[in-house]
């Protein structure tokens, strides 16, 4: 058996343009251009390709971007002066700091001093504690992404088995709330947990967000289940080259799953647009105009 393949590309690709629709439709209607800041803090290499397409993404979609790329030097102060300015600067709808920050910076006082209203990336713990309260929040990117994939290949998650590898409250946790929220019954394993070999085997849905590279073994996924893979780890390649791999043995687990995603093309995809919907519904929220739903 070889498992199909979970297209993130063209998952995302339909996603970014129905927020793009959408962000026409309520221009032409309310005059209202969501507005999404970034703000990155160095000169990290990754981060700077991240942020890059993060802005190239808003523009296609129709929205506003404010880019911010500060010092490696800054201080937490001088960021939470402009927090400040961007929290009162009704333009942003949308604010996200990338991670990670350079150490004189604590990430949380960062996260928790942006208004939960334009917190898109879904980190700040009044958004945390929504979420885990069933109530309507903005939740985390990546793993609303996760849910997405899983959904385009059983459509309802009711009842199924569904393990999350990693308790991280970027990935792991917020990715178990949503499935909770889904009705699926959740597994949370993490670097203390016992027999995860056992533990995969019980799974229907397999999510790995460990940033081990290829961790996860083909013979411990239960044949058929379906394998989102979040990790992005990079290793040496072929002629001096590196290269992305996941969390799990693509080679391996593809001969076992019943459905995929790869790395890259799987995941990653989907959590630029899915930060697109959550930047489009913070600025209907603030504007008091219904949330799509996309
Ligand atoms: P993290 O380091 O914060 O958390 C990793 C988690 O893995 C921890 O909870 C830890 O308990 C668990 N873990 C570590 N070793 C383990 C082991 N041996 N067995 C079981 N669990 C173990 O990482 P994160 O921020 O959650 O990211 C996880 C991975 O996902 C990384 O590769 C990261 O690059 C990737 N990621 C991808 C995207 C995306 O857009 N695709 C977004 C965020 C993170």
């Amino acid at each position: 058996m070889t498992a199909r393949i979970i297209d993130g590309k063209a998952t995302a690709a339909d996603l970014r343009a129905a927020v793009a629709v959408e962000a026409r439709r309520i221009a032409a209607a309310h005059g209202l251009v969501p507005g999404l800041a970034v703000v990155l803090v160095g000169d990290n290499a990754a981060s700077k390709a991240y942020v890059g397409s993060k802005s190239r993404a808003v523009v296609e979609a129709g929205m506003r971007p404010f880019d911010f790329h500060l010092p490696v030097a800054t201080s937490a102060n001088e960021l939470l002066g402009l927090i400040g300015e961007l929290n009162n600067d009704a333009a942003v709808h949308g604010i996200l700091v990338q991670l990670p920050l350079p150490s004189q910076i604590d990430a949380a006082r960062i996260i928790t001093n942006i208004d939960p209203a334009k917190d898109v990336d879904g980190f700040h713990p009044l958004n945390a504690g929504r979420l885990a309260s069933g109530l309507p929040a903005l939740a985390p990117c990546t793993p609303v992404g996760c849910i997405k994939l899983a959904k385009a290949v059983h459509g309802s998650l009711s009842g199924l088995d569904a393990v999350v590898i990693g308790r991280s409250n970027i990935v792991g946790k917020p990715l178990a709330q949503l499935l909770l929220g889904e009705n699926a019954t959740v597994t949370i394993a993490h670097s203390r947990t016992r027999d995860l070999a056992g533990l995969c085997a019980r799974a229907d849905l397999l999510f790995a967000a460990i940033g081990r590279p290829e961790f996860i073994r083909g013979g411990w996924i239960r044949p058929g289940a379906t394998v989102i893979d979040v990790g992005i780890n990079r290793v040496a390649g072929d002629g001096g080259k590196s290269r992305i791999v996941g969390d799990v043995c693509f080679a391996e687990a593809v001969a076992v799953a019943g459905a995929i995603t790869p790395v890259p093309g799987g995941v990653g995809p989907m959590t630029i647009a899915c930060l697109l919907v959550n930047t489009l519904r913070a600025a209907c929220m603030q504007a008091g105009l219904p949330v799509p739903e996309i």
